[in-house]
């Protein structure tokens, strides 16, 4: 049953393609470039639909600036230029390409929709769909960041806090992708590039025991293979969109990386940080570790300056540490383990965090960038260029951030339309 509507919708769509003209737009129509292109007579091509192929009859203009031709029709239709897949079902690749392999995504379409793509089809729809995401996300950002978009402020009653969490994780690339670079920086090992993920989300309120209950679908993520200063265009642009100004309490919090911080002092200053609690009692089980031999009982030492960690107390920790004389390379190590603490101590208050309803560690952007990178990016036996990766987690943050229809804007136009139809 379902072959035959498909079969016999798409003979309906083609008459019904067929009643509309063909795009001619005159002699001469405007290119990309800039030039002016002429008509070249008619180009008629054949785009797989959801329903099956159809036949698209096109004016075909010719630019002899550019050496290029396009067709007005396609435009008109919203399919993408060079494509052969309708709006309609380049969305449903990109929606199958974001959530799993090229392959599996081939078999699930195949399965549920009972359309035949090569696993090669949907790896450039998806792409190709994810490339314009990335482009309108950084057009967008530009676009706030130099004010000439001003957003409106969040819609009351406007959420009591609002957390900035970042976080960096490798993707396993293709040799050629880490030719000429160092492991430094990136993650320390080979074939791989760092890609950093921002989540900003929202609290309202606590639960009964005090806790701050993240708001439901109150996140949305920015991400960048550029290094930070690339993140940090994005993030202020993300805070600026939604508003961040008009929380009462904005919080940075992350697992202590210097660039977090100064990020954070730039884009809103006034926020307050807060260094991930597991991060930190992992550098305290470290300094423990360095002066096990000298403490007298190491396990108990640990649990009592835990407890101090715990209460916030990290002058407690330092002054506990100094307590025994050390000397030469013992000394200077338990400088470098003291300092994180020394220059992290306003951002260690946990107590205080805690009482005021602030979350303490950084699970947020850790499951984060589990749900939207590592399940995806990084399965076994993957290999991506660093454009392709950027291009389905583009898609997957558009996913995760609620904004997926704003990628298909052939949706949001009158029935009277075709291109939702096509
Ligand atoms: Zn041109």
């Amino acid at each position: 049953m379902r072959a035959a509507l498909s079969a016999a919708g798409a003979a309906l769509l083609q008459a019904v393609l067929e009643e509309q003209d063909d795009g001619y737009c005159g002699p001469r129509t405007g290119c990309g470039c800039g030039g002016q292109a002429s008509y070249a007579g008619s180009r008629p091509k054949t785009i797989t639909t959801v329903l099956g192929p159809v036949t698209l009859a096109r004016a075909w203009y010719h630019c002899a600036a550019c050496k290029s031709g396009l067709a007005p029709r396609d435009r008109q239709l919203g399919l993408l230029p060079g494509g052969a897949l309708s709006p309609g079902l380049a969305e449903m690749t990109a929606l199958a390409g974001a959530e799993t392999s090229f392959a599996r995504a081939a078999g699930l379409l195949a399965g549920l929709a009972g359309i035949t793509l090569s696993p090669k089809t949907i790896e450039r729809s998806a792409e190709a769909a994810g490339a314009a995401a990335r482009a309108a996300t950084a057009a967008g950002a530009s676009a706030i960041r130099e004010r000439r978009i001003v957003p409106l402020p969040p819609p009351a009653p406007v959420p009591d806090m609002m957390y900035v969490e970042v976080d960096g994780t490798g993707v396993p690339v293709r040799p050629s992708e880490t030719a000429g670079r160092t492991g430094k920086g990136e993650d320390g090992k080979a074939g791989t590039r760092e890609v950093k993920l921002g989540r900003l989300f929202t609290v309202s309120g606590l639960d009964g025991d005090g806790k701050p209950v993240m708001d439901q679908g109150s996140s949305t993520y920015c991400f960048s293979f550029d290094g930070k200063d690339a993140l940090a265009g994005l993030v202020q642009a993300e805070y600026l969109r939604r508003g961040g100004g008009h929380h009462r309490q904005v919080i940075a919090l992350g697992d202590g990386a210097a660039w977090i911080w100064s990020m954070a002092e730039s884009l809103y200053p006034h926020a307050t940080h807060i260094v991930d609690i597991y991060h930190a009692r992992e550098h305290l089980s470290d300094l423990a570790a360095h002066l096990a031999f000298i403490t007298p009982d190491p396990p108990a030492w640990l649990a009592a300056r835990s407890e101090e960690l715990d209460a916030g107390n990290v002058q407690a920790i330092i002054g506990a540490a100094r307590q025994y004389p050390l000397a030469a390379t013992k000394a200077a190590e338990l400088d470098t383990k003291l300092g994180y603490f020394e220059r992290n101590a306003h951002r260690m208050r946990y107590a205080d965090f805690r009482k005021l309803g602030m979350f303490t560690g950084s699970g947020a952007i850790e499951g984060g960038i589990k749900a939207v990178i590592v399940q995806r990016a990084k399965q076994s036996g993957m290999h991506w260029t660093v454009d392709g990766a950027a291009d389905i987690i583009a898609l997957r943050c558009q996913q995760a951030s609620g904004r997926w229809d704003e990628l298909w804007p052939a949706r949001a136009t009158q029935t009277a339309d075709l291109r939702p139809a096509v």
